[in-house]
């Protein structure tokens, strides 16, 4: 029996995506390095155009990355010292230092154990007279119940910025996410549903006002050139990102359907395993489509598990090891160790598996036959289509 693995697959392969794309990118990339123009052109407003329409938002707003389109979207609503916005502790970082940078005030809520989300029907209790907005994030591509959230701001006059850096092309309730909440806000980094070769992010908003200050805030702070009312930002979406993103925006919606047959086919063949508990969609899928832009499993003993499939050529990754209450970073808000026990707990079994539209069947054999050895069982050598 061989002991030595030669293959190994990887958590996300962006090279895959790019080989399939490679002439028009390269001639979308050349068009703009021959156009001359690289900052707010032509492109990026065509993108705006049919980002808008994709999500049915009546504006969108290319900006510099994920994390600006947040910190953006705080300044517009004009969220800052003194405010409070409530939102989740199991996220990428980047959720809570845009609330910080504005000097805002994160105030966490825990989890739903069952979707990893922030547990809606705990939202109200956080509330208070200086809460300003509630900020959700659809982790892992999987949608928010938005209408319950959206009838809890309304009862309480406070806003609804989405954070949806992972759940592009996600629908709650045949609604597209980003487009419930009165901001919404994407990410291109390269590894996200739909990225592009650097760092790019856009905002969606059917306001026009929050639009228009968008607008104004990623370029300075001014709505005509060298007169400046608020200290804004440099964060625009380049002209080669946008060009980029032309070219594979229409390609989004089946990559997004083969990140889903992906996740069934790991349901179909690791539910069931000892100790391992596979992902659920929560809503009825037919209106509600989650966009799995990570395939995450809990596991008891983890670390142990992860070490495991390393040794047999398996990626895999614990999207995100540590809570945001519990990081350094935010030690002054007073939280600790048991604060929110559901984030504390999934933050100890998470573990995300390889998932990208790129993968082969066999590929994903590969991952289910080492998971399955890693708890003892026969390989189960089913491919799925
Ligand atoms: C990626 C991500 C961001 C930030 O996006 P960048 O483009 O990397 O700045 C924000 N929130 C979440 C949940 C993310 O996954």
């Amino acid at each position: 029996m061989s002991t030595t693995t030669l293959t190994s697959i990887p958590l996300c392969d962006l090279k895959a995506q790019h080989e399939v794309l490679q002439e028009e990118l390269a001639h979308a990339m050349q068009a703009v390095a021959a156009s001359g123009h690289y900052i707010l052109g032509p492109q990026v407003k065509a993108f705006e155009s049919e980002f808008a329409d994709y999500c049915a938002a009546e504006h969108a707003i290319g900006v510099g990355n994920g994390t600006d389109a947040l910190h953006l979207a705080l300044r517009a609503l004009k969220i800052g010292p003194g405010d409070e916005v409530i939102t989740t502790p199991f996220t990428f970082v980047a959720t809570t230092e845009a609330i910080g940078l504005v000097g805002a005030t994160p105030v966490f809520v825990d989890i739903d154990p069952s979707n990893f989300n922030i547990d809606v029907d705990k939202i109200e209790a956080a509330i208070t007279d200086r809460t300003k907005a509630i900020l959700p994030v659809h982790l892992y591509g999987q949608p928010c119940a938005m209408d319950r959230v959206m009838a809890i701001a309304e009862r309480h006059d406070v806003k609804v910025i989405e954070d949806c850096a992972q759940a592009l092309g996600a629908t709650y309730e045949n609604r597209k996410i980003g487009t419930w909440g009165h901001i919404g806000c994407f990410s291109f980094f390269p590894s996200k549903n739909l990225g592009c070769f650097g760092d790019g992010g856009a905002v969606i908003t059917h306001d026009s006002e929050l639009a228009g200050r968008v607008e104004m805030l990623r370029r300075h702070g001014g709505k005509v050139k060298y007169h400046h009312a608020e200290l804004g930002l440099n964060s625009r979406l380049d002209e080669i990102q946008a060009a980029i993103l032309r070219v594979k925006l229409p390609h989004l919606d089946a990559w997004n359907v083969r990140r889903r047959e992906i996740a069934d086919c790991y349901n179909g063949q690791l539910a069931n395993l000892e100790a391992i508990v596979v992902p659920t969609e929560e809503f009825d899928r037919t209106s509600s489509r989650c966009v799995y832009h990570q395939y995450t499993l809990r596991i008891a003993q983890r670390d142990e598990f992860r070490e495991k499939l390393t040794s047999r050529g398996i990626q895999s990754f614990p999207y995100y090891p540590v809570p945001l209450h519990l990081q350094e970073v935010h030690a002054s808000l007073g939280y600790g160790q048991g604060s929110f026990p559901h984030a504390e707990s999934a933050a100890n079994e998470c573990l995300s598996l390889p998932i990208f539209p790129e993968f082969t069947a066999e590929q994903q054999r590969m991952v289910i036959d080492a998971v399955r050895s890693v708890r003892s069982q026969t390989p189960q050598s089913r491919l799925c289509a």
